[in-house]
């Protein structure tokens, strides 16, 4: 009791703590219409549903049961599935999307949390030769199969990476519902000096350097037009990023920062995601 009144921890809400999102097993619909609720790296999901293995598509670490989004979201990465065998690019591997509800998670992300972010692996299934079907994966195969980091020394690795993997990342970049897409900084700056010579890099605009992201990318819808409980991240700057900008992400200060591990602050989670929490 006395260690209970002395404590300096504070209390952290129950709509800002992991393990109460990570216990809900099923997504739930309060109202009518599914809405992404507060930011991406604060706020619910209300109305998920999970995507399912498609065309050119294939869900990997099933078992975290994070293989849900925002119908927005799951139609559009049915939709690109279908596009990657179009274009011959094999089959797409799906990391984490959202937990059933959305929310804060115990392990992995900061952001993921309003069923309209998605994870894809840099590594992909080559497409079915000869009339052949598309190949799949065994459960198990899903929860142990690695991606391997396109980087090597600073640059993109000659073994994981291909002109192909520039091309899934444009085919995603290209697609109106894209906000941005994270990348590890030196993939960002390799595809700027390819691109430098064509004048079609209007695509590298959403590409965006962040730290990791080197064997998946991350990829953020906009909050689809109607919902209005949804809070979009701030704008892009103009212009398509192959600029000073990038510099600073090889910068000492940027590798300080990098290896700062404090732990994060708790979100506030808008009060609209209690009933999405307690519905039944
Ligand atoms: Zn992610």
């Amino acid at each position: 009791m006395l260690a209970a009144a002395c404590s300096s921890t504070p209390q952290v809400s129950r709509l800002s703590r992991a393990d109460s999102w990570a216990s809900a097993k099923a997504p739930a619909l309060v109202g009518a219409h599914p809405m992404p609720i507060g930011g991406y790296s604060a706020g619910c999901l209300n109305g998920g549903r999970s995507v399912q293995d498609g065309p050119g598509l294939l869900l990997m670490r099933t078992s975290r049961n994070r293989t849900y989004g925002h119908p927005v979201l799951v139609e559009f990465v049915q939709t690109i599935g279908k596009a990657a065998v179009d274009k011959g690019l094999g089959t797409i591997l799906i990391g984490d999307l959202s937990q059933p509800r959305g929310g804060p998670m115990k392990s992995g992300h900061r952001s993921h949390q309003i069923g309209l972010d998605v994870d894809v692996w840099f590594r992909r299934l080559p497409p079915g030769k000869n009339g052949k079907p598309e190949p799949t994966l065994a459960t198990f195969e899903r929860e142990k199969l690695g991606s391997p980091s396109v980087i090597q020394d600073d640059h993109l690795h000659t073994e994981h990476w291909s002109a192909s993997s520039g091309t899934l990342l444009e085919l995603f970049a290209s697609r109106s519902e894209v906000d941005r897409i994270f990348v590890n900084p030196v993939i960002k700056r390799e595809l700027c000096i390819q691109l430098q010579q064509s004048g079609k890099k209007d695509w590298l605009r959403k590409i965006r350097p962040w730290w990791g992201h080197d064997s998946h990318f991350h990829v953020r819808l906009k909050c689809p037009a109607e919902a209005v409980l949804c809070r979009a991240t701030e704008k892009i700057p103009a212009g398509d990023g192959c600029d000073e900008s990038l510099n600073w992400w090889f910068s000492e200060e940027a590798a300080e920062l990098a290896n700062q591990s404090e732990p994060a602050e708790p979100p506030i989670l808008p009060n609209e995601c209690e009933s999405v929490l307690d519905q039944l």
